[in-house]
């Protein structure tokens, strides 16, 4: 069956028609600048190569029916009418504690999602636009939501406390979350199909390292401790996020820059990490370069981060009394060797043994640790739409 799957961002809207039966994806494409000046539509299916293409949009209605006609053209849509997509699956930022699963949208689901406005005041609000933009434009097709805080909802009370007066999260439920949720679950998953084992026998190490990095702990295919917390703030140094830091730096920083909380904490969403370490970029590609030009900035950005990354794997191998398999994922883990070699340099203690060769290889995936090593470690590509497209299905079978 025709499964949508939507990514809905204040000012974006990232989609993909996938065949649940086959996996393949049908179309897929990206709304731009909704609301701003010069909206557009970027397209590709498999009947046309990608194109970008300037269309009004001046909220996420116009967008959706922007995607409906592109998906319906004559001559490069995928399918002849909309009635063909049997269902709506998104993404959603944050479920708190009401959802450690996916949901089929009903009022109540709404109201639960908006109650967590709160934790993701930038994600929430936009993910629900886009869901009730469908509910308008498609009456009869099901929405399914998939949270990327649910699968961490298995985390014992112990990893999700934070040391705070207990009121916090009793009254406010501030507590660790994390997210991700549905990459650690995909490559956990395919893990355990790839050794041939049952997901209850393993304990795997996630390192889900993109633009945002997070790191997760899954014992017997349960998520049982993760890097980021009660926001995406948290946890391994990132693009431009700084990850964990010393909690007193705000006060810190806002009394130097006579800034509030909120304005240091853009600072330590959007100017920090390896793009604030290094002056360079958040992309690690450009920080690869600089280093092999000898950019000494580069080089001690780097070091930082492959140092945050090789401290939550020691630590999730202690939490879990040891690890089976270690998996690196996203932009970066699929793709950066040398991000990959650096890690790995420091697990020996582990029994890790890197296989150079295989881990020569990007975006695929791979064993990159040899035969014999004690620990096994892998590439796997993440595909959270894939993801998504299945719970969506399976919620609704
Ligand atoms: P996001 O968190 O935005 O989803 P991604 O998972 O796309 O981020 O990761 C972005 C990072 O992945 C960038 O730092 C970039 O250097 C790296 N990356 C993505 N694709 C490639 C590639 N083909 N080769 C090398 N690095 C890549």
């Amino acid at each position: 069956m025709e499964v949508l799957v939507i990514n809905c961002g204040s000012s974006s809207l990232k989609f993909q028609l996938i065949d649940s039966d086959s996996e393949k994806v049908l179309a897929k494409g990206l709304c731009e600048r909704i609301g701003i000046e010069g909206s557009s539509i970027t397209y590709e299916s498999e009947r046309c190569s990608k194109e970008t293409k300037e269309i009004d949009m001046p909220t996420h209605h116009e967008a959706i029916t922007a995607v409906i006609d592109a998906l319906t053209d004559k001559a490069k849509g995928v399918i002849k009418d909309m009635k063909e997509v049997k269902a709506v699956g998104h993404r959603v930022v944050h479920g708190g504690e009401y959802f450690s699963r996916p949901a089929v949208v009903t009022e109540e689901v709404l109201s639960k999602i908006e109650a967590c406005n709160y934790l993701a005041p930038l994600h929430n609000p936009a993910n629900i636009i886009g869901i009730k933009a469908c509910m308008r434009i498609m009456k009869d097709t099901p929405n399914v939501v998939v949270f990327d805080t649910a699968f961490h909802q298995t985390m014992p009370e112990s990893a999700f406390l934070y040391g705070l007066p207990e009121k916090y999260y009793k009254i406010n439920k501030i507590r660790r979350y994390g997210f991700h949720g549905t990459s650690h679950s995909f490559v956990s998953k395919r893990v355990a199909e790839i050794v041939g084992k049952s997901l209850s026998e393993l304990k795997t190490i996630v390192c889900h390292l993109g633009n945002g990095a997070s790191i997760c702990a899954v014992d017997g295919g349960k998520s049982v401790d993760t890097s980021m917390g009660l926001t995406p703030l948290a946890g391994v140094i990132m693009g431009t996020r700084s990850g964990d830091i010393d909690p007193g730096i705000l006060e810190v920083i806002a009394d130097i820059e006579k800034k509030d909380v909120s304005q240091v904490t853009d600072i330590l969403n959007k100017e920090s990490g390896i793009a604030g370490l290094s002056g360079v970029s958040s992309d690690f590609r450009d920080i690869t370069k600089a280093i092999e030009e000898g950019n000494k900035t580069a080089k001690s950005a780097f070091d930082a981060y492959i140092q945050t990354v090789v401290r939550f794997i020691g630590a999730y191998v202690a939490v879990m009394n040891g690890v089976d398999n270690i998996v690196f994922t996203a932009g970066v883990g699929e793709n950066n060797t040398a991000v990959r070699q650096a890690v790995c340099s420091h697990l020996g203690y582990l029994g890790v043994m890197l296989d150079e060769k295989a881990n020569s290889k990007r975006g695929e995936e791979v064993m990159i640790s040899t035969p014999d090593s004690k620990v096994k470690v892998y590439v796997i590509p993440t595909n959270e739409e894939l993801a998504i497209a299945r719970e969506t299905v399976s919620l609704l079978k």
